[in-house]
């Protein structure tokens, strides 16, 4: 069985595979930007991905998949940031990659084979806008920032099927051609409205940050979309055999890099691009801007176990937008702890290896999660005899669910069922058994349990 990805450029269901003789999966997920704590939004990408590289290494092999995702550490947000605290800017980026680490190491999240920062590939980013320049793909502005020319690049916009007119100077496009920088010249400065940023002059604000620039020139940094063309090339060659990220980063950042790379290096860049959907609170999307967020620690306070953060974030499919609730943390627990119990049972014995075959083949199947843990909750459901259990931690393995975490109590009801259980020791005191008794039941079948003490009562999930 073999892994199929739905592609965003052709448009196509394809099966992953790996261009080079060695067999080598060539893997680059954009990774997030460190100026704060990431969000669970984010996270939903990257166990997203995390999932794809374990299913890809059950299938090809784990010394077969090379799995590169960077970490940007500098762009208009981290600088801010710095300069918000008055600390260097590495100080910043640090202090927020590490957290970001641990979080990935919580959520159950294998480490990237290489994870490269954006500030240590500085020469190799400016190797690359030089060849540009000199190819005549770019030029230096006024103020010493040099563009990508669009215009010298047809196949421009193929990815994001950008129509023509979209892309006219001045039209909303143009304007949101820069990612996730803010645009740092005027319009006018810019050739053509749609050109984007290779390298960024120095600014006052920028204060320490800076770089001596392309052909020795002009101190200032990267532009962001430079840093994965260059750091893709760098640790895993001219061509992937798969690139992904959030449908956020389709265009302008995915586009622009095709651009960069495929000028500069005069081969295809990516033979597969996967996107994959967003995290949504109440319709909109997660986002820091939108200030709608929960980040993991927060979850983790009110006392949801980060397994059961990755099981819910990864209960819908990933190429469709998910909305976030606190009670779908409740629901993943308690699957958890079915399979927790489930596996207890299972013990070391030998079945049929061919029991969890639709688990694998709606994973196969452009990464079907939710029919994949259906088929896995009918075998589940049916009981241990004949099931394989060395089969069983593969497919656990596959979703990254590690079931030695012990489980963690949720102290948290969500708010109807407090209500309910406010309501029942009203009708207790009052002496009103059936309201309380009817009550009970509603309470149980909302998931949990009411357990009364003398002065009071206790909320536990059921189960
Ligand atoms: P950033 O740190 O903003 O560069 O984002 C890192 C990754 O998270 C990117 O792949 C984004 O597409 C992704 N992302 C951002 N917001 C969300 C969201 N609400 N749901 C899912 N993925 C997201
Ligand atoms: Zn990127």
């Amino acid at each position: 069985m073999a892994l199929q990805l739905y592609d965003s450029f052709t448009r196509t269901l394809r099966p992953i595979t790996a261009a080079q003789p060695d067999g080598v999966v060539r893997y680059y997920n954009c990774g997030p930007t460190v100026y704060a704590a990431a969000h669970i939004g984010n996270f939903r990408t990257f166990i997203i991905n995390d999932t794809i590289r374990r299913v890809l290494e059950l299938q090809f092999g784990s010394d077969k998949v090379r799995y590169v995702r960077n970490v940007t550490d500098v762009d208009d947000k981290t600088i801010r940031q710095a300069k918000l605290e008055q600390r260097p800017l590495r100080e910043i980026t640090q202090k927020w990659w590490n957290k970001f680490s641990a979080d990935c190491r919580a959520l159950g999240c294998l480490e990237p084979h290489v994870e490269p920062a954006a500030t240590d590939h500085i020469p190799e980013q400016i190797n690359m806008i030089e060849v540009l320049m000199d190819k005549g793909h770019a030029y230096r502005a006024a103020d010493g920032s040099v563009y990508f020319k669009v215009d010298s690049f047809p196949e421009y916009g193929r990815l994001s099927r950008l129509k023509e007119r979209e892309l006219k100077p001045g039209s909303a496009l143009a304007a949101g051609n820069t990612g996730k920088d803010t645009a740092s010249v005027d319009a006018d400065e810019k050739e053509d409205g749609t050109d984007f940023a290779l390298w960024k002059a120095w600014k006052p604000e920028d204060g320490a940050v800076k770089w001596e620039g392309p052909q020795g020139q002009d101190p200032g940094r990267p532009g962001w979309h430079i840093e994965c063309s260059a750091m893709s090339r760098k640790h895993l060659g001219l061509t992937l055999d798969l690139h992904t990220g959030g449908v956020d980063l389709l265009f302008p950042h995915h586009e622009n890099e095709i651009a960069q790379s495929e000028c500069c290096n005069g081969v295809k860049f990516v033979r597969h691009w996967y996107h994959s959907e967003h995290l949504l609170v109440d319709g909109k999307k997660m986002s820091k801007s939108l200030g709608n967020l929960y980040t993991l620690d927060e979850l983790t306070e009110m006392g949801h176990a980060p397994m059961a953060v990755r099981y819910a974030l990864l209960a819908g499919h990933p190429r469709k937008q998910l909305n976030f609730t606190l009670d779908s943390l409740h629901a993943a627990a308690k699957a958890l702890a079915n399979l927790r119990q489930f596996r207890a049972k299972l013990g070391n014995q030998s079945g049929d290896t061919a029991l969890f075959d639709p688990v694998f083949a709606a994973l196969h199947d452009d990464l079907n999660i939710p029919g994949a843990l259906g088929a896995l909750f009918s075998i589940v459901n049916r009981g241990p005899d004949g099931v394989d259990a060395e089969t069983f931690d593969r497919v656990m393995f596959a979703f990254g669910f590690d079931l030695t975490e012990p489980e963690q109590a949720v102290s948290e009801a969500p708010a109807e069922v407090t209500a309910l259980a406010e309501k029942r020791w009203a009708a207790k005191q009052a002496k009103d058994w059936p309201t309380a008794d009817a009550l009970r039941g509603e309470i149980q079948a909302a998931g949990w349990t009411m357990k009364d003490r003398k002065d009071g009562y206790d909320l536990e999930p059921a189960g």
